[in-house]
Formats: structure tokens, C-alpha cells, sequence
């Protein structure tokens, strides 16, 4: 008995009888025996086609239940079809499913980018903002804030929360701490473990 399928219900509808017991059943498909109602070729995958003529038992694997889950095990099972049951009605079926599969796909790739694009517009106005700010600051201060950034990790200035730098987190020692919230407002202050600017 051939194994086959056809690439619609309608066309299912259409060429065959499907009895309606189930002969067999898997994760995804169903397996049902059907008599042809008129004759017709169906193409191989050597492309030769073989004739199926009114009246010939043959039996119908119906896909109904395929998820993107399924995905690996419908590639698997086309693999091996397509080296036991070389049948190119029954692969257009699984194909068409995929198809449909991949389009889902494609649907999240779509939204995925979409907010990937609002992410970077944020991320334009955040860096808008910053050299807004940057250009308001004394050039030597931000070239060392620059050099800073770039040498520890993108953080050139860190809050001193107490005696701790929220750069480095390590507590400073009491005496620089005391040197550090003495200093004068408009002097620029440093960590003395990391180096990086501090915000008092
Ligand atoms: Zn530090």
C-alpha cells in the first residue's frame, strides 16, 4: 500500500475516501486508510509520477496538530520519509505546515526588531543628552572623566555613599574620607582605591 498524502483537505476531499478510523496516531498526524475516487498521478521525487488508480487502497498521514514545538520532529520525520517513503504528495503536505511554521517565525523576528529599533531611538537621545551635558562641562575634567570611562568599565564617576565608593565598592579609609568631604565644592575629588571622580 503507498503511503501518501495530498497538499489540502479539499484536495483530500476531492481524490480520495478517507475511512474515517484512525489506523495510527503520533505526536502530530494521524493515519487513516482511503480508497481513491479517481484516477490521478502524483509526483515522485525523482520526478517520474505514479498512477493512482479509482478503487486503490492507500493510506493518508493527516497532519493537523503542528506547532512550532513540532518543528525539529516534523524535519526529522521528512528525513525519513524522504528514505522510506520517497513520496512527493506526502513531503508537500509537511512542507505546507512548515511554511506556515516559519511565517509565525518570522511574525516574532518582525516584533522582536520593532522594539529593538524603539530601544535605539531611547539610546540616541540618551547619547544626544549626554553630549548635551558634556559640552557644558570644563573640557580638562571631562577628558579625564573620558579617559576614566574608557579605561574602567564605562563608569568615570561614582556617588560616595558614606565612606564607600559606589565605583569600587570598597569603604574608603576614615582620613580620606574626612580630606575628601573637607575639600573645597568646586574641587574635584577621586577615589583613592579606583581613581574614578567621586560625587560627594
Ligand atoms: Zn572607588
Amino acid at each position: 500500500m503507498p503511503f501518501f498524502s495530498s497538499g489540502s483537505k479539499d484536495s483530500l476531499k476531492k481524490f480520495y475516501d478517507k475511512d474515517p478510523k484512525v489506523l495510527g496516531s503520533g505526536n502530530f498526524a494521524k493515519v487513516y486508510k482511503a480508497t481513491v475516487k479517481n484516477d490521478h498521478e502524483v509526483k515522485k521525487p525523482d520526478g517520474t509520477f505514479e498512477k493512482l488508480p479509482k478503487g486503490m487502497l492507500v493510506a493518508i498521514k493527516d497532519i493537523d496538530k503542528a506547532k512550532v514545538e513540532d518543528m525539529n520532529d516534523i524535519t526529522r520525520e521528512i528525513e525519513v520519509m524522504e528514505q522510506i517513503e520517497p513520496h512527493r504528495a506526502a513531503l508537500d503536505v509537511i512542507e505546507e505546515r512548515i511554511a506556515g511554521i516559519e511565517s509565525t517565525l518570522a511574525d516574532a523576528a518582525e516584533r522582536r526588531d520593532a522594539a529593538l529599533a524603539v530601544v535605539d531611538a531611547e539610546l540616541a537621545v540618551d547619547e544626544a543628552h549626554r553630549v548635551e551635558l558634556a559640552e557644558a562641562v570644563d573640557p580638562g575634567l571631562l577628558a579625564t572623566y573620558e579617559e576614566l570611562r574608557a579605561r574602567l568599565g564605562g563608569v568615570g564617576a561614582a556617588v560616595l555613599d558614606g565612606r564607600r565608593c559606589m565605583g569600587c565598592h570598597i569603604e574608603l579609609p576614615s582620613a580620606d574620607a574626612q580630606v575628601i568631604r573637607g575639600a573645597p565644592e568646586s574641587d574635584v575629588v577621586t577615589c583613592t582605591e579606583c581613581g574614578r571622580i567621586l560625587i560627594r
